[in-house]
């Protein structure tokens, strides 16, 4: 029923020891509830939450610690409830062993629930609704990848998803968690299969499971029977390490490239988890926000590997002394599997979303010593993503972050196929995730001073803004002074009114017309007298 489907192959790939029973042969235990649990406010790809809460706070299962802080970010919730004990930079599993800002709850051991609002019946929803529901959960890509996936399965109003696949496929040599995830719950499984199939509109849901899964096949096959879904189906896929990429899974099922510097969904394709489906059903009929996840703990080096579910924020400590310990030649502890994981220093750090397995290496691997490069080519002959691993590693050893990019850096999946072949045993992913740490920092870097260069130009624009404006009120103000001066002395004219006058000019001008006036009284008199003089002499003469 599930292989009448045409399969196509991807470029390179490796065919590796599975190593995935020793951590199968028992069921999945659920681990105790610790007395305290160290949760990072960053576990997603993206922005980091904003924090809800301060030491003191007595919180409850489910409640949220920190918020989502921009589109691109994921809440993050409390796993159990107890107090808040601590907020601080603390040390979480990271390939760059920086700290990182985490709450610290003490349990009380109650494991008291929120109200939860569990929905019954989804479908009365819109897929927006849903969408904003997942966003609350705060899930993210449990393959590893851990992108919030309220953001993926919103691929835009023009985007078309012809296909969901579900990712089944747990193709890294020693994981197990998906494997025991769907084998014990296929209809959580399936029913958020279903759920976001309906979110994003899919005509076809392929669920892809390598074929070394038999038991996962059957119980996810038994449940689509069971509920007559048409539109649903489990494909078989050859066991090829890295089948489980996003890149390659598309290839291998629908013959189609996703380009380089674009998305599935370009090409109508969306891919999801399984753990990510199950977690889609909690939160939309449970009402449950993602506070737990199966975690795969093996490897030689631990006494009873077997899978967890495992509370997020608990140590992982616990977690290798709940699975017997460690073997007496326990070496080197890994978070994720052989190929793609990173070596950790210490246990004592917190589980988080991203963690899928704890692997333990015994037999103290010699490191290999690196030899120069002898341009053999059987790194480009295995590489999935078709690029040139010599050619990165030459650009990145000599930092050319220009020319790295220039050879698809970033299309480099870091899956591990070339090291494993590399004869001169050179680390090439180190080099690789070095490079795009540095390009990544010199972003960062840019993209801050590019806002700061931006914060001073507009800084400088509403000073230079400010200074016109407080210059035209003042040349308004005085404008209108004038004006209206102009009205009150036209005013008073008009009434025939004394014009107002300055008291000294007007005492000095009184001054001046008392001189004029008494001149000019002096030289009337001056006139009579002459007048008379006159007169006299005329009188005296007419006498004569
Ligand atoms: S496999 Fe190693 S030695 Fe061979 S070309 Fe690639 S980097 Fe060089
Ligand atoms: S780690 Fe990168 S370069 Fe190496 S094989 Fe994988 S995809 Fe290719």
């Amino acid at each position: 029923m599930s292989n009448s489907r045409h399969l196509w192959h991807f470029h390179g790939g490796l065919k590796l020891p599975s190593n995935k029973d020793i951590s199968t042969a028992t069921p999945i235990t659920r681990a105790l509830l610790p007395k305290r649990l160290t949760v990072p406010v960053q576990q997603h790809i993206g922005e980091a939450g904003q924090l809800q809460v301060k030491v003191g706070d007595n919180v409850l299962k489910g409640q949220v610690l920190a918020q989502a802080s921009s589109y691109v970010s994921a809440p993050i919730h409390a796993p159990s409830s107890g107090k808040v004990v601590e907020i601080d930079e603390l040390p979480v599993p990271h390939p760059s062993g920086l700290n990182a800002l985490s709450v610290v709850i003490e349990t009380d051991g109650e494991d008291k629930w929120i109200e939860l609002t569990p929905l019954h019946h989804p479908n009365t929803k819109s897929p927006t609704e849903l969408r904003q529901l997942i966003r609350q959960a705060g899930i993210v890509g449990l393959g590893g990848a851990t992108f919030p996936t309220a953001v993926k399965v919103n691929a835009g109003p023009q985007a078309e998803i012809d296909t969901l696949i579900i990712n089944g496929a747990e193709c890294e040599p020693s994981i197990s968690c998906d494997d025991m995830l769907m084998r014990n719950y296929a209809r959580e499984v399936i029913s958020g299969c279903e759920l976001i199939q309906y979110i994003v509109s899919a005509k076809h849901c392929l669920i892809a499971i390598e074929d070394n899964k038999p038991e996962a096949i059957a119980a996810v096959n038994e449940i689509i029977s069971e509920k007559a879904l048409h539109t649903i189906e489990v494909v078989t896929i050859p066991t090829i390490y890295p089948t489980g990429g996003e890149k390659q899974l598309i290839k291998v099922l629908t013959q189609k490239e996703v380009p380089s510097d674009g998305f599935p969904s370009d090409i109508g394709v969306l891919v999801q988890n399984v753990g990510t489906a199950a977690a889609v059903h909690k939160a939309i009929y449970l009402g449950e926000p993602l506070i737990s996840r199966l975690v795969t703990i093996t490897g030689e080096g631990v006494l009873q590997p077997q899978n967890m579910d495992v509370l997020i924020g608990t140590s992982m400590s616990e977690l290798i002394e709940q699975s017997g310990g460690y073997h007496k030649d326990a070496a080197k502890l890994i978070m994720g599997g052989p190929m793609m994981g990173f070596t950790l220093q210490t246990d004592h750090l917190p589980t988080t979303k991203a963690c899928n397995c704890l692997l333990v290496e015994n037999s103290p691997e010699k490191t290999p010593e690196s030899m120069p490069c002898i341009r053999c080519g059987a790194c480009a002959t295995v590489c999935p993503a078709q690029l040139l691993p010599q050619q990165l590693y030459w650009h990145a050893s000599s930092k050319n972050f220009d020319l790295v990019q220039d050879y698809h850096l970033f299309d480099c999946i870091e899956c591990g196929c070339c090291n494993h072949v590399c004869p001169s045993q050179i680390p090439l992913v180190q080099y690789y995730r070095f490079a795009k740490t540095e390009i990544w920092n010199m972003e960062r870097d840019r993209i801050k001073s590019d806002h700061a260069r931006i914060r001073h130009d507009f800084r400088q624009e509403r000073l230079d803004r400010e200074k016109k404006e407080r210059e035209e009120k003042l040349r308004k103000k005085k404008e209108l002074l004038a004006k209206k001066k102009l009205a009150e002395a036209s005013a008073k004219e008009a009434d025939g009114g004394v014009v107002e006058v300055d008291p000294k000019k007007a005492a000095i001008e009184a001054a001046m017309k008392r001189v004029k006036d008494k001149k000019a009284a002096q030289k009337t008199e001056k006139e009579d007298a002459a007048s008379l003089a006159q007169k006299n002499t005329d009188d005296k003469e007419t006498l004569e």
